[in-house]
């Protein structure tokens, strides 16, 4: 990975960023030197809940915004985000005390995006901004579910001591889907369908079709609210995510293990089933490509059941 004017091998301080893309950045950086990536922002609008920073003067060019329009959409996606999150979770993302709202910046990253640690800035990528508008939205709800994260405790009260990116984020990619019904890669749906033998806490944001299948997404109506639940109960047992999630699916589908057993045999075949008895929300999953992701998986799954069973 890149980082520009970073001397890389000057350990001080362990930075970890959350990305919305393929890989997590992590390493040693010394944090005075990586305040010198981000430009100073001479642009700034602000919104009911954010207060976003951009510029058009960095030498380094990627960094630049210039179409103050991209900044207000944005300000709105990130609006509709927060009105949505929190009127179904009936809580509001985190703001670092001493702060009114979420500060949101631009400039070039080596991800999509990162809003890591919880008391920083939501970060995106202006370069990624500017090519690929198909990804601002969903891009926009997962950083701030993360947020919402923090204000259920996570990294603010409780840092669980082993890596649950696939709950972190796979439920990020949960909401770019929940608000959106789009996703910011297509893999984070297709991975789990055309390679069954990913291991789910393997899965990180991949994990999303678990996701689904947890708030039953996939069929006649979901449960939007045993997310809610979800996120309750993680505060409850201070984000020893295992038992959060096994307590939840106990009360609300009987056997864990027979859920998960159901999860694997939908991952191989039938993941959705009635196509005319789902949600809005889940029946049509875009990818940045504009790719229809659910159609995709319903024909990838009806391809291979026939052609299992003209084998057998
Ligand atoms: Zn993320």
């Amino acid at each position: 990975m890149h980082f520009r004017n970073l001397n890389l091998t000057a350990p001080v301080y362990f930075l970890t960023l959350i990305c919305a893309c393929c890989f997590f950045l992590s390493g040693e950086i010394p944090v005075a030197e990586a305040q010198c990536c981000i430009p100073s922002f001479e642009n700034q609008i602000e919104t009911e809940h954010f207060v976003l920073s951009w510029t058009n003067a960095s030498s380094h060019e990627a960094d630049n915004i210039n179409d103050p329009q991209v900044v207000k959409e944005t300000a709105g996606y990130l609006e509709t985000a927060w009105e949505k999150l929190s009127r179904l979770f009936g809580r509001a993302p985190y703001v670092p005390p001493g702060s009114s709202k979420v500060a949101v910046i631009f400039h070039d990253l080596d991800c999509y995006a990162y809003a890591d640690p919880p008391e920083g800035p939501i970060e995106l990528n202006s370069r990624v901004w500017m090519k690929m508008p198909s990804i601002r939205q969903s891009t926009s709800a997962h950083e701030l579910f993360h947020k919402l994260q923090y204000a259920y405790g996570y990294k603010t009260r409780w840092r669980p001591g082993e890596p649950i990116l696939w709950f972190t984020e796979g439920t990020a990619a949960w909401a770019e889907v929940f608000v959106w019904g789009r996703v910011t890669r297509d893999c984070k749906m297709e991975n789990m369908f055309t390679n069954t033998g990913i291991d789910l806490f393997d899965a990180e944001d991949m994990a999303l079709p678990f996701w689904i299948f947890f708030v039953s997404g996939n069929s006649v109506a979901p449960r939007d609210q045993l997310m809610v639940e979800l996120f309750e109960r993680c505060e409850e047992k201070k984000w020893d995510v295992k038992k959060a999630l096994f307590d939840v699916i106990r009360d609300a589908y009987g056997s864990a293990d027979s859920f998960f057993f159901r999860f694997a045999l939908a991952r191989r075949s039938c993941f959705w089933r009635d196509p005319g008895a789902q949600s809005t929300i889940y029946t049509q999953i875009l990818g940045p490509g504009n790719k229809d992701l659910v159609a995709e998986i319903k024909e990838y799954q009806r391809l291979r059941t026939s052609a299992a069973g003209a084998l057998n």
